[in-house]
């Protein structure tokens, strides 16, 4: 597929591939040397970073990215964990489920609550990325566990939580998941490039996401095909966007 351009105020933006959108190749991204090896974001979105990170340092926080680009396998990888009971579900407060007692559709909904669906992740775009404070888990030798605790008052990014509330639309990011909506749960460590990230979000319909995941190998293939249309709807499309006022409901 050719890239097309397509053009935004002053500057081109080129449009993914189907098999960049979808995470199944990394040709629109790329490392950064002055970060670790395995965070990969498109070259714009690395500048904003890197701008809203000496504010911020200058107001006294502190940004390291925990997670930015994913492929489809690693997407792939977490989702069958999950659904097979490999790995532990949650419901939208953070309640630990009994995968065992659940119908395929209490899976789906229990897993695309946290984790997004394999091809339709928008880790997958090289736009988004998992943003914390590093201070105090380097200090008490803990890790991060990206969990609403961390980011509420008291909680070691609170502070970097409330920054960014503030600061992040100043750099071009917002973020997408800034309160629950009865889809993905709430994750303000969810940081995503605007400019690039809504063309992302609007070449992706269900017809292309159908036919990334009748050829994989998805746990639950069968529901969620059938259910595709709506679980879009609810988990990919239903986000704040960047003009939303983000009133930090996960401070209460
Ligand atoms: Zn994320």
């Amino acid at each position: 597929m050719l890239k097309q351009p397509v053009s935004a105020g002053d500057r081109t933006i080129t449009e993914l591939t189907v098999a960049e959108l979808t995470g199944q190749q990394a040709s629109h991204v790329q490392r950064h040397p002055d970060f670790a090896s395995a965070l990969r974001l498109q070259a714009p979105v690395w500048d904003a970073f890197i701008a809203m990170q000496a504010a911020a340092r200058a107001d006294g926080i502190e940004l390291a990215i925990a997670s930015a680009f994913r492929d489809f396998d690693r997407q792939l990888a977490i989702w069958n964990r999950k659904y097979l009971g490999h790995a532990p579900l949650y419901d939208e407060q953070g309640q630990l489920l009994n995968t065992e007692q659940l119908s395929c559709g209490e899976r789906v909904a229990a897993i695309m609550t946290w984790s997004a669906l394999p091809g339709a992740s928008r880790h997958h775009w090289g736009t988004d990325c998992d943003v914390y404070d590093p201070r105090w888990f380097e200090q008490q030798q803990q890790p991060l566990q990206l969990i609403a605790a961390e980011y509420q008052h008291g909680g070691p990014c609170y502070d970097a939580a409330l920054w960014l509330q503030q600061h992040a639309s100043d750099f071009g990011f917002h973020l997408p998941y800034a309160r629950y909506q009865g889809g993905v749960a709430a994750e303000p460590w969810h940081l995503s490039y605007s400019q690039l990230a809504a063309p992302a979000a609007g070449q992706l319909t269900t017809e292309l996401l159908q036919q990334v995941l009748v050829a994989s190998e998805l746990a639950g293939k069968d529901f969620v095909l059938a259910q595709l249309a709506e679980l879009k709807q609810r988990y990919i499309d239903q986000v704040c966007g960047p003009n939303e006022d983000g009133d930090a409901v996960w401070f209460g």
